[in-house]
């Protein structure tokens, strides 16, 4: 059987982001995909109305039941909805030492709705942060997550904090003509790579680079290839995004 990441994320109805998105790039990066569902969401490709959480003991034994079932080699963690889910998910991370882990870090989805209480949410993320073989922020949740506004100083600061790699997205940064994206590993620059930046909005980008990040690690990529091959292909499924409706964000397509 192919290699298997175990995803912790929700269920997005539009299908843009969360555990679909997930499912997708991690099929197209020849990995298996496995769900333990966090949360269900209510929300269009144009905006969150609300979510329930999935209360830790469930979320826990969905997860458990694929321990031992499945050839997983790598966790990816998306959103996680409450700060009891985080704990959960840290306890089962230290139970399995042997998994590599993928954090996402989400706080809030990309048309700006609420995916948790932020606050609580960022103290929580404490604890995954140095379990994770490599975290995968945007520039809006690297600040959050240290309470730094310049990049550089909140990505040491991160390092500080017990990360071990981070890859962090400027797909949010003031640089109108192009994305910049900087892999950082045991706290050094090891590879920056700047993409045109395409037209409008997109719904469940991250989710999808860092699922096929950890389908690819899960498959034996050193980090820097696996980011490597997720950056080229997520450009490409973003040149084919679908536009639902004319508000709404883009859907990429992934196959
Ligand atoms: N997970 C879920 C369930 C979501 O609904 C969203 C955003 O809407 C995300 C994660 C983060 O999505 P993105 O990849 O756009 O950051």
């Amino acid at each position: 059987m192919r290699p298997t990441v175990l995803c912790f994320s929700g269920l997005d109805p539009s299908g843009g982001a969360g555990l679909q998105a997930d499912i997708e790039a991690i099929g197209q990066s020849g990995a298996h995909a496995a769900i333990a569902c966090t949360a269900l969401t209510i929300q269009n490709s144009q905006q969150v109305f609300g979510f329930e959480a999935t209360s830790k003991e469930l979320l826990m034994a969905q997860a458990n039941a694929v321990v031992g079932d499945l050839p997983i080699k790598c966790v990816k963690s998306g959103m996680l909805g409450t700060t009891d889910n985080i704990a959960a998910l840290a306890e089962f991370l230290r139970e399995h030492p042997e998994y590599l882990y993928v954090l996402d870090p989400v706080l809030v989805a990309n048309s700006g709705g609420s995916l948790g209480n932020q606050k609580t949410l960022v103290k929580a993320f404490v604890e995954l942060i140095p379990l994770a073989t490599v975290l995968t922020p945007n520039t809006v949740e690297l600040r959050a997550l240290t309470g730094i506004e310049d990049i550089d100083q909140a990505t040491e600061k991160l390092f500080e904090m017990g990360a071990k790699a981070i890859l962090v997205k400027g797909g949010h940064e003031d640089t109108p003509d192009y994305i910049r994206n900087a892999l950082y590993i045991d706290g050094k620059l090891v590879s920056e790579t700047r993409c045109p930046r395409l037209e409008g909005e997109y719904h469940g980008s991250g989710c999808s680079l860092a699922s096929f990040i950890a389908g690819r690690l899960a498959q034996g990529d050193d980090l820097k290839q696996a980011v490597n091959h997720a950056e080229t292909w997520l450009f490409g499924v973003l040149k084919k995004a679908e536009t639902p409706v004319p508000n709404g964000q883009k859907i990429p397509k992934r196959f």
